[in-house]
C-alpha cells in the first residue's frame, strides 16, 4: 500500500479518493484497472475497525465475479447467509431467501469488512496506475477559480497537497469533502442507534437467528465464525441513560433478548467492550460541483436496516466508473459529465433509504418505544414468514438492490 512515492508533499494525479471504505476502495481499483492514474486517501493506519458492518452481498458478489476475483475472495474465511429468520417476540419470523436468486452467489457473505477492503488493496498492488496512501486524513479541498482540484491531507510525512482533474469524496457518512465544498445535506433522520459489542460464539450453536426482537428490545447477531458480532439497537440519544443503569443490566436485557447468548456475556466486561455507532439516514442534494464528485455514504448515509450500505456504496463506484473512466483515461472529462453518476444512482439510494426509514417507523420505533407486553409481528412480517414468494422478492430487494450495475470491460488504450 504505501509507497515511496507517498513522500511527494504534493502531486498531481488524474483522480483523487478521499477515503478507503468500501466506495472509494472499490472506486480506486475500478479505475487503475481502466488505466487512470488514481490515489485513494485514508485517514486510518489500517482497514482494521470494527464499525463498518459485515455483510457481502449477492450484488457485490457479482461484481467480483466479473472482476475475476471471485474464487480468490471466497477463499477467505467467511460464513453463508442464505436466508434471514429470527424471533419476534415468542414469533419465529422468516423475512428473506436467497436460494431461488438468479445469480452465481445467491447468498449474503458474512465477512467482517476490514478482510474485504484488504482483499482489494492487496489485489490493487498489482496495478501501477494505484496509489493507495494509508495515514492521509483530507482536511480540505483545493480549488483554482472555484473549481475543485484536489485535496489537502495530513499524511505521515506531513500536511500534503494532492491535485487530480476529479476529486471524490467517498468519505463516508461524516464526510469533510463534501463538508469543505459546501454541498448541502438534507437529513432524512434515523431514530436510532447501535451499541456494538462480541460474545464468543460455540461451534456448535444452535439458534441461528438474525433478529432477535422482544418488547422494548432488537439485537441483530452477525456470525463471525468463532464469535457472535451483536448489534443492539437503541432509540436515538438513548446511549447514557443504558449505561446509566449499569453493565449487568444491560447484559441481562441481552441475554433475555437472545438466551443463546447467555453463555458468554461475561465475554463483555467493561463499556470499553461496547462501542456506540450513530446511524444516520441522509443524502445531498447535488452529489457533484466542478471537479468534485461524492459517492457512497458521503453522497447518502445508509442505516445499517438490511445491512445494505456496503453494496450501494460498491454499486455507486462501478457506476462512476462506467460513467466516468474512459473519459477520465482518455482525458476528456468535463465538469457537465459529472451528474450523469447521480442520475443513475440517485433512485436505487432514495428507494433503498425510502425501505430503510419505512422498516424504522414499522418495527424499530414502535418496539422501541412502544409498552408491549406481548409482541405480535406488524402484517409485513407475518406475510414473510408464511409467502416464499415474498421472501425471495424481499431477497431481490436486499441481495441485488433496484439497479444492478455491471463492470464494463477495459477498453484497450488507442
Ligand atoms: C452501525 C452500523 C452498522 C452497519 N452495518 C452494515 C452492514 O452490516 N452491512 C452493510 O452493507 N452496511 C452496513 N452499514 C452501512 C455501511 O457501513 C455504509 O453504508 C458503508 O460503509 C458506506 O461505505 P462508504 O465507502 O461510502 O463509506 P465508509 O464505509 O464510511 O468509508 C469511508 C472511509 O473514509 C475514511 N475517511 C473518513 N474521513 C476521511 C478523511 N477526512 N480523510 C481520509 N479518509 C477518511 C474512513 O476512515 C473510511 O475508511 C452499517 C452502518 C452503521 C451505522
Amino acid at each position: 500500500m504505501d509507497s515511496p512515492a507517498n513522500d511527494a508533499r504534493s502531486r498531481q494525479t488524474q483522480c483523487c479518493i478521499a477515503g478507503g471504505g468500501p466506495a472509494g476502495m472499490m472506486l480506486g481499483f475500478l479505475l487503475a484497472r481502466a488505466g487512470v492514474p488514481t490515489v485513494v486517501l485514508e485517514k486510518h493506519r489500517d482497514f482494521l475497525r470494527d464499525f463498518r458492518g459485515d455483510t457481502i452481498h449477492p450484488s457485490t458478489l457479482a461484481i467480483m465475479d466479473e472482476l475475476g476475483l471471485l474464487d480468490r475472495f471466497l477463499k477467505l474465511p467467511h460464513q453463508k447467509l442464505d436466508h434471514i429468520e429470527g424471533w419476534f417476540g415468542a414469533y419465529r419470523i422468516k423475512v428473506a431467501d436467497f436460494h431461488r436468486l438468479r445469480t452465481r452467489c445467491p447468498y449474503i457473505v458474512l465477512m467482517p469488512q476490514w478482510d474485504f477492503l484488504n482483499f482489494l488493496a492487496v489485489e490493487g498492488r498489482g496495478l501501477p496506475d494505484l496509489t493507495v496512501m494509508m495515514c492521509a486524513e483530507v482536511t480540505d479541498v483545493l480549488r483554482t477559480n472555484g473549481r475543485v482540484t484536489g485535496v489537502r491531507a495530513n499524511t505521515l510525512h506531513g500536511p500534503a497537497e494532492i491535485r487530480a482533474t476529479l476529486t471524490i469524496g467517498a468519505d463516508g457518512r461524516h464526510s469533510t469533502v463534501r463538508q469543505q465544498a459546501g454541498l448541502e445535506l438534507e437529513d432524512i433522520g434515523a431514530p436510532i442507534d447501535v451499541l456494538w459489542f462480541r460474545v464468543r460464539r460455540e461451534a456448535a450453536a444452535l439458534d441461528r437467528a438474525f433478529t432477535h426482537i422482544t418488547p422494548g428490545k432488537v439485537l441483530i447477531t452477525l456470525d463471525r465464525g468463532d464469535y457472535w458480532q451483536c448489534a443492539c439497537v437503541i432509540r436515538k440519544g438513548a446511549a447514557e441513560s443504558v449505561k446509566a443503569r449499569g453493565l449487568s443490566a444491560f447484559l441481562d436485557d441481552v441475554g433475555r433478548t437472545a438466551p443463546s447468548l447467555k453463555p458468554h456475556l461475561s465475554d463483555v466486561k467493561s463499556w470499553d467492550d461496547v462501542k456506540l455507532l450513530t446511524v444516520a439516514i441522509n443524502r445531498l442534494k447535488r452529489w457533484s460541483a466542478p471537479g468534485l464528485l461524492c459517492i457512497g455514504d458521503a453522497a447518502h448515509a445508509m442505516s445499517p436496516v438490511g445491512g445494505v450500505g456496503i453494496n450501494l456504496a460498491i454499486q455507486d463506484a462501478i457506476a462512476t466508473s462506467n460513467l466516468l473512466g474512459e473519459k477520465l483515461r482518455s482525458r476528456r472529462l468535463a465538469d457537465a459529465d459529472l451528474p450523469a453518476v447521480q442520475r443513475r444512482r440517485a433512485w436505487p439510494a432514495k428507494m433503498t433509504q425510502a425501505f430503510q426509514v419505512k422498516a424504522q417507523d414499522s418495527i424499530l420505533t414502535p418496539v422501541l418505544t412502544g409498552n408491549h407486553e406481548v409482541m405480535r409481528p406488524p402484517l409485513a412480517l407475518r406475510l414473510m414468514t408464511h409467502s416464499a414468494w415474498l421472501r425471495s422478492l424481499a431477497a431481490r430487494v436486499v441481495g441485488l438492490g433496484f439497479r444492478l450495475e455491471h463492470v464494463q470491460p477495459v477498453r484497450p488504450a488507442a
